[in-house]
């Protein structure tokens, strides 16, 4: 009898400690918010005046957010419709990207990238100066590090002026991932893995993030990551150059890129026709 009336107060205290952590684990999860946007600037509205510090995360996307070059050549929009191509005629997800990356590369090597808009550098500029963390997470691989940091450099974005970590960091074995100057390349991985990672590495606790990136997928990639966090987190699917991206063709940047490949031989000639 004893037994029993101690066992009932155990399920009782079992049952109670329960429901307190769901409580609190729906009074601590912040909402996510994930919006469309067409223009950086837009990121303002979503920062509250006294968070205009460290403890604010902004991060943001390389290719088809902050920049693009010139032309379509060697753009987002480029890498996609030559892999589609390369699957057409029988190649797997991985061998396409294996034979496209050298050409991806090379076109970089020759080519300075320009701002997606006018404003792009001053926002970004701007949030630095108010003392905002702003780091880049790129799925640009390990081999691209340098000409990116060049890239962007050129442009007069500097991502250690506040990012929360200095040394390098690398996840994963066989082709790491690389978190350097404020910059993370994640390459083969998930962008939301990489993050996750990186933020156990360095032991660091932002208290809001928001995340700019004109692929959807990245951003719940980096949301469904971030799960069971006690901090808002504001994906912002960003749309400036959708319109770009969607009217490109191939065949109107042919020319150009054959005479790009002769201008600068590659070892390999492009596999594509
Ligand atoms: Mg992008």
């Amino acid at each position: 009898m004893k037994h029993m009336k101690l066992y009932k107060s155990l399920l009782a205290a079992l049952c109670l400690s329960i429901g307190l952590y769901f409580v609190y684990s729906w009074l601590t999860n912040a909402p996510d918010i994930i919006v469309e946007s067409k223009n950086i600037t837009e990121i303002y509205t979503y920062i509250k005046p006294n968070e205009y510090n460290k403890d604010l995360l902004v991060i943001f996307d390389i290719d088809n957010t902050i920049a693009k070059p010139p032309t379509n050549l060697g753009s987002d929009q480029w890498f996609y419709a030559m892999k589609k191509k390369l699957e057409e005629i029988g190649k797997s997800d991985q061998e396409s990207i294996d034979l496209l990356l050298p050409h991806y590369i090379q076109i970089q090597h020759h080519t300075w990238l320009i701002p997606v808009e006018k404003d792009t550098v001053q926002v970004i500029n701007n949030l630095q100066k108010k003392g905002v963390s702003v780091i880049a997470l790129t799925a640009r691989s390990l081999e691209l590090t340098q000409r990116t940091i060049e890239q962007l450099h050129h442009l007069g974005i500097y991502f250690t002026k506040t990012d929360p970590h200095e040394c390098p960091l690398k996840y994963g074995d066989k082709k790491p991932g690389l978190y350097i100057d404020g910059i993370i390349f994640s390459g083969n991985y998930d962008k939301g893995e990489m993050l996750v990672n990186w933020f156990k590495q360095i032991k660091y606790r932002p208290k809001k993030i928001i995340f700019i990136d004109d692929k959807l997928k990245n951003i719940h990639s980096v949301e469904k990551a971030l799960h069971n966090r006690d901090y808002p987190f504001i994906g912002i699917r960003y749309g400036y150059t959708d319109e770009q991206a969607r009217n490109f063709s191939l065949e109107s940047i042919a020319d150009e890129q054959k005479q790009f490949f002769t201008e600068h031989p590659f070892v390999k000639p492009l596999l594509v026709p």
